[in-house]
C-alpha cells in the first residue's frame, strides 16, 4: 500500500488524532459553536418548519437544476459577466491560470472557501510561482504554519490563542503575550500589506441566484467584500450545486445558514454580488466558474443526489462525535464530517474512498442538525451497501466473510481440533479482520459441551 494512499493517510490521522489535549481543544471549540446554536434557535418559532421549507426549495433547485444553470448564465451575462463551465478541477484551475495571464498578475486574493480546496488551487497557483494571498484571518495563520483548513467554517478551530500567538511570533515581530485582539488587528494590516495592487480575488460562491444572475457571498470579517472591491478581476469558482431559483429565497437560506454556521441571525456581512462593477468601486471584469466535477453524475442517483442539498453550513461537521476525536486532518479528504463521508466517495470515486463508510457511528446528530434535513446516516448506509455491492469496496473483505460462512456452516469444520480452527480463521483470515481483534474460539465446541452436558 502506498503511504499517501487516502486510507492510509486516515489511519496514520487518525492514531495522531488519538491524543487527550487535541480531543479538549476541539471538544472546547466544537462546543462552543454548539451552545451558540442552541442560543441562536430560540430566534426561530418553529425551526422545524423553516427547514421544511429549506429542504423543499433545495430539492426543487436540484431537479431543476439544468435549467436553473442556463438562466443563470443569461442573466449573468446580460449583467456583463462571463459564465465558464468546467467539467473538472483540471478545467477550472485551466481557465483561472488562462485568466491570471491575461492580467499578466503575478498574484491573486482568495477566500475561506472549501470548493478552492476540492480543486486545490492554491498549489496549483503556488507550483507556477503565483503568489497567493489568504485573507480569512484563520486562514493567514495556516498558511504562514503551513497547515491546511481543519474545519469549513473556522479553518483554524484546531489552534489555542497561544499557538496562534506562537506562529504569528515566529514569522513577524509580534510580541508573544499578544491579545486576540492585537492578533486579529496585525493580521488584518498584514492581509492588507500583503493585497496591495493585487488583481485578481477568487472566492467561492454561498448561493447562485438563477433569476437575477447574482452571486451570493456571506462572511463575517467583511475581507470578501473588501478584497472583491478592491480587485480589477474578481473569478468565482462555484459547484453547480449552488443554484437556487429566486433572490426571495434568501430570506429562508441566509438566516437558516447563519444559525447553523455558529448560532448567528445573520452573518456580519451579506453581498449579492450581479456582475462586474457598473460605476464606482468594484472589478471591471467577473468571471463565474461553474464546476461539475462528477456532480452532474451525482444528481443521476435517486438517493444519493439529496446530498447535493448541502449548503456548506458545517454545522454536522460539528456535532459529529466521530470529527470531535479523529479531528480535521484524519479524513485525508477536501471535504469533512458527516457531509464529506457521503460526498466524497461518489465525488472522488467508491474505490478509493469507501473506507470513509466506517467513519461513521450513525448516531443520528447530523442529520438532526441539519438545516436542509439531508439524511446523511441513511446516505452513509447507501454508501456503504454501494461499495459492497459494486465490489467497490473491500474485496478481501468480502472474501473473508464468504470463507467465514462457509466456515461456520460446516459442523464437521466448527468441530475440529481448537489449534486447526484457529489456524484456519485466525491465521488465515486474521490479517484481513481488519484492526478489531479476532473473537477468541472457545476452548471446547458445541457439539463436544453437549456431548458431555447431555449424552
Ligand atoms: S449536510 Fe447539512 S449540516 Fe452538514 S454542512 Fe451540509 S447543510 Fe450543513
Amino acid at each position: 500500500m502506498m503511504m499517501n494512499e487516502p486510507k492510509t493517510i486516515f489511519k496514520q490521522g487518525c492514531e495522531v488524532a488519538f491524543d487527550e489535549e487535541h480531543w479538549q481543544k476541539i471538544n472546547y471549540s466544537t462546543g462552543c459553536l454548539e451552545q451558540n446554536f442552541a442560543k441562536g434557535k430560540v430566534n426561530y418559532r418553529n425551526l422545524d418548519l423553516e427547514k421544511q421549507r429549506a429542504y423543499t426549495l433545495r430539492n426543487k433547485s436540484m431537479l431543476g437544476l439544468e435549467k436553473l444553470l442556463v438562466d443563470f448564465e443569461t442573466h449573468f451575462t446580460e449583467n456583463g459577466g462571463k459564465v465558464l463551465w468546467a467539467r473538472n478541477a483540471d478545467d477550472a484551475l485551466t481557465m483561472i491560470i488562462d485568466i491570471i495571464c491575461k492580467e499578466k498578475a503575478n498574484a491573486i486574493t482568495r477566500s475561506n472557501s472549501t470548493i478552492l480546496d476540492e480543486i486545490e488551487l492554491k498549489g496549483f497557483l503556488e507550483r507556477k510561482n503565483i503568489r497567493v494571498v489568504e485573507t480569512e484571518i484563520g486562514r493567514f495563520v495556516l498558511h504562514m504554519a503551513k497547515q491546511k483548513s481543519y474545519h469549513p467554517l473556522s479553518p483554524s478551530i484546531h489552534l489555542s490563542k497561544e499557538e496562534n500567538n506562537a506562529i504569528l511570533t515566529e514569522n513577524f515581530k509580534l510580541k508573544p503575550d499578544s491579545s486576540i485582539k492585537q492578533m486579529v488587528n496585525f493580521v488584518r494590516h498584514e492581509v492588507a500589506v500583503e493585497s496591495q495592487d493585487v488583481p485578481i480575488c477568487i472566492t467561492g460562491a454561498n448561493f447562485l441566484l438563477s433569476d437575477v444572475g447574482g452571486v451570493v457571498l456571506t462572511e463575517n470579517e467583511g475581507n470578501i467584500l473588501k478584497y472583491t472591491s478592491m480587485a480589477k478581476v474578481h473569478i468565482v469558482v462555484a459547484g453547480i450545486d449552488k443554484m437556487i431559483p429566486n433572490i426571495d429565497d434568501l430570506s429562508v437560506m441566509l438566516p437558516l445558514l447563519s444559525l447553523h454556521s455558529n448560532g448567528q441571525s445573520m452573518a456580519s456581512c451579506n453581498t449579492i454580488t450581479f456582475g462586474p462593477a457598473k460605476q464606482g468601486n468594484g472589478p471591471e471584469q467577473m468571471y463565474v466558474i461553474l464546476l461539475d466535477n462528477n456532480r452532474s453524475e451525482l444528481l443521476s442517483h435517486e438517493d444519493q443526489r439529496k446530498v447535493m442539498s448541502c449548503i456548506h453550513c458545517g454545522a454536522c461537521v460539528s456535532v459529529c462525535p466521530i470529527y470531535k476525536n479523529i479531528g480535521g486532518y484524519s479524513y485525508g479528504t477536501k471535504y469533512i464530517g458527516p457531509v464529506g463521508t457521503v460526498m466524497t466517495p461518489l465525488i472522488e470515486g467508491l474505490e478509493d474512498y469507501s473506507y470513509l463508510n466506517s467513519a461513521c457511528s450513525l448516531c443520528g446528530k447530523c442529520v438532526e442538525i441539519c438545516p436542509v434535513k439531508i439524511p446523511l446516516d441513511d446516505l452513509i448506509i447507501e454508501n456503504r451497501h454501494l461499495a459492497m455491492t459494486e465490489k467497490k469496496g473491500n474485496a478481501k473483505f468480502d472474501t473473508m466473510l464468504k470463507t467465514m460462512i462457509w466456515h461456520c456452516k460446516s459442523r464437521k469444520k466448527m468441530d475440529s481440533p481448537l489449534f486447526l480452527k484457529k489456524l484456519e480463521l485466525k491465521r488465515l483470515l486474521g490479517p484481513l479482520w481488519g484492526e478489531r481483534p479476532m473473537p477468541e474460539f472457545a476452548s471446547k465446541s458445541f457439539s463436544q459441551q453437549w456431548r458431555e452436558r447431555y449424552l
